[in-house]
């Protein structure tokens, strides 16, 4: 489903949500803190961190350890229900968007290729958040329950919407705020626009700093690539 947008335009704009178009990550510390105090213990800052961007089983794993439960299974799908249901609630109350998220979703749609969110949660509550985000806003959306496990930082969200929008994952622009999205869409072999929003990102090769969203010349995403090159 390529069109013809012109020299400057990638193959495929690819954005992340948590912490990129949305400051659902706020909401997710205190999901994640109200289930560590449900099971009397608390999550530390360094455990938080190594969250951001990653997908629910990790999450849950990592927040059990911290709170002293052996993570088991049955322990790790019962909290994932435990914090989706605190999620829920929390999506429901309406969700902050990241600064010049609004903008850039609608230069994206105006460039004319193909525009998809990748996301680490789960579709029940990224169906809450395109409530917010606006449906017609992507032409595809790839959630966290659906790449077989292969959650971030693996490439596989990033390869299986260039492989469904039918584009070469190489000519596609990632829009990330974590190191562990910006790994995944790095491995994937995209060019990454790196926004920073709760933990700092390292320069590198294959991707592009910028303070925020607004600071982010859509129309001339193409030249991007050239200097990357
Ligand atoms: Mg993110």
């Amino acid at each position: 489903m390529t069109r013809d947008a012109g020299p400057n335009s990638p193959a495929a704009v690819l954005f992340d949500m948590d912490g990129t178009l949305v400051d659902s990550e706020k909401l997710w510390t205190i999901a994640l803190d109200d289930y560590a105090a449900h099971r009397g213990g608390a999550l530390t800052d360094a455990t938080r961190e190594a969250m951001v961007g990653s997908n629910m089983t990790r999450s849950m794993r990592m927040l059990l350890t911290d709170v002293g439960v052996a993570a088991t299974e049955a322990e790790i799908a019962a909290a994932a229900s435990w914090v989706a249901e605190r999620m829920a609630e929390l999506f429901a109350g309406g969700l902050p968007w990241r600064p010049g998220a609004q903008e850039a979703l609608r230069r994206a749609r105006a460039l004319g290729v193909p525009v998809a969110l990748v996301t680490s949660t789960i579709r029940s509550l990224t169906e809450m958040a395109l409530e917010t985000l606006g449906r017609d806003s992507f032409d595809l959306t790839v959630c966290g329950d659906e790449v077989d496990g292969r959650n971030k930082p693996d490439p596989e969200p990033y390869l299986k919407a260039a492989r469904l929008l039918g584009v070469d994952p190489a000519a596609c622009v990632a829009i990330e705020d974590s190191p562990t999205g910006v790994a995944s869409a790095e491995a994937a072999g995209c060019l990454v626009i790196a926004i920073p929003c709760e933990v700092p990102l390292a320069p590198g090769p294959h991707r592009v700093l910028r303070d925020s969203l607004g600071d982010v010349d859509f129309e001339a995403l193409g030249e991007l690539f050239t200097r990357a090159a």
